[in-house]
């Protein structure tokens, strides 16, 4: 069953996971409100049924749209004339496969949190699953919702820094430094079982941004990766710290850091990229900002707002120049985007400037086959030089 006249009203949006104490569900939730596009309108919000319909009462969802599960969740949405266009899955990494393939599965299109399934071989069922159906499967690379990230891949696409020689891309965070998952951190805690994580700790938690937002800013693809995994925290079972090394197609090299121990840091992503006529740096925590650099010129720091920035930058900004946007507004930049998606395909018609570089199943199987490859770099060819199955 295909929806239909999408572009005269909001879209009605499910969310599985994302309930009380949960952290990203609420940025879901406020980044489908701020543009207007989304009524949430059901949920299966908790790994426990009783606490889910809890936060479901709380949250005026109708209680016969509030489900003990996903599976239930399924049928009982499938059914429905005013059944939801769309899902929102805001559950721990091993959860991901089997809940968007029920719900592509029942024709509703799924925004998939990152990394996008625990395996590799899930990652490519999941990919193949959308293409055969037709259904859209967007995944929350948050950071590639930045004006400013827009507006830097604007800049090496138009040739403004020449021929790119080196990407540098870190993500440290700090707050797994000690063993806080033995002490009731919920978020924590699954990250860093190998079962509900999947095989990359830090890699496949925040190493899939840094690698994201390195290739949809430069363009370029990995030809192949080395690494070096470590694990600072006694007992963790997985790594908490990566070093990994990238060839980059045409020449250009690569290297990505990821780390959940680096004290000090609170959400430290940064990016550089070196052409041979200039240099582009932006860093998370100052959104707004990007400097740029010509060769022996004086560096510049071109600010958010300003008229003569991209039209991708500009398609993505609210307020006007010094009045600051950040991580709220960038998350709804995706879900502005997915909305232009499913709106579109369900006209047939091509999304516009909103679906430009909208992070999509294929990104979620690239990320997935990057944290592949740097596991087994490092597990299997003592940190040697693989090429990631996907990319
Ligand atoms: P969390 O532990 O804070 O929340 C998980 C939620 O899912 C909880 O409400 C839990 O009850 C619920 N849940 C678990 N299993 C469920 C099931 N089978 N059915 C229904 N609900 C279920 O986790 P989190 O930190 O919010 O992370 C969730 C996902 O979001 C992960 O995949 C993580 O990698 C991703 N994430 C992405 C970003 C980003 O920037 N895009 C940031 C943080 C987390």
């Amino acid at each position: 069953m295909a929806s239909t006249n999408l572009s005269n009203r909001r879209l009605r949006l499910g969310m599985v996971g994302g309930g009380k104490g949960a952290y990203i569900g609420g940025i879901h939730r406020f980044a489908a409100r701020l543009d207007n596009h989304y009524d949430l309108v059901a949920g299966a919000f908790d790994v426990d049924a009783a606490r889910g319909h809890a936060f479901a009462a709380e949250n005026f969802i109708a209680p016969d749209r509030s489900y003990g599960d996903y599976a239930a969740m399924v049928e009982g949405e499938r059914g429905r004339e005013d059944r939801i266009d769309v899902v929102a899955i805001c559950t721990p990494n091993h959860t991901h496969y089997p809940i968007a393939k029920a719900f592509l599965e029942a024709g509703i299109d799924v925004i998939c949190e990152k990394p996008m399934t625990t395996t590799l071989e899930d990652a490519v069922a999941l990919h193949e699953l959308a293409e055969a159906t037709g259904r859209f499967l967007g995944v929350t690379y948050t950071y590639s919702g930045y004006p400013m990230v827009h507006e830097a891949r604007a800049m090496v696409a138009r040739g403004d820094i020449g021929r790119v020689r080196v990407v540098q891309v870190e993500y440290p965070l700090e707050w797994m430094a000690t063993g806080i998952e033995l002490q009731g951190n919920q978020q924590a805690a699954w990250r860093t079982d190998p079962k509900k994580n999947g095989r990359g700790g830090s890699i496949g938690d925040i190493g899939t941004h840094a690698y994201h937002l390195a290739g949809f800013v430069t363009g370029l693809k990995a030809e192949a990766i080395a690494a070096d995994l470590a694990t600072f925290v006694e007992g963790r079972a997985l790594d908490d710290n990566a070093h990994v090394m990238i060839r980059y197609e045409g020449g250009a090299r690569g290297l990505l850091w990821s780390s959940q121990v680096a004290i000090g840091q609170s959400n430290g992503l940064r990016l550089r990229v070196f052409g041979e006529t200039g240099s582009l740096v932006w860093h998370q925590e100052h959104p707004n900002e990007l400097v740029f650099t010509k060769l022996f010129g004086a560096p510049e720091t071109i600010k958010r707002g300003r008229d003569d920035l991209s039209e991708d930058a500009r398609a993505r900004t609210r307020t006007p120049p010094g009045h600051p946007e950040g991580y709220i507004e960038a998350f709804t930049n995706l879900y502005s985007g997915f909305a232009a998606i499913i709106r579109a395909n369900a006209e047939g018609r091509a999304a516009g400037p909103m679906g430009e570089g909208i992070p999509a199943s294929y990104d979620g199987l690239k990320g997935v086959a990057f944290v592949d490859a740097v596991v087994d770099s490092h597990e299997k060819h003592n940190g040697g030089w693989l090429p990631p199955r996907f990319a």
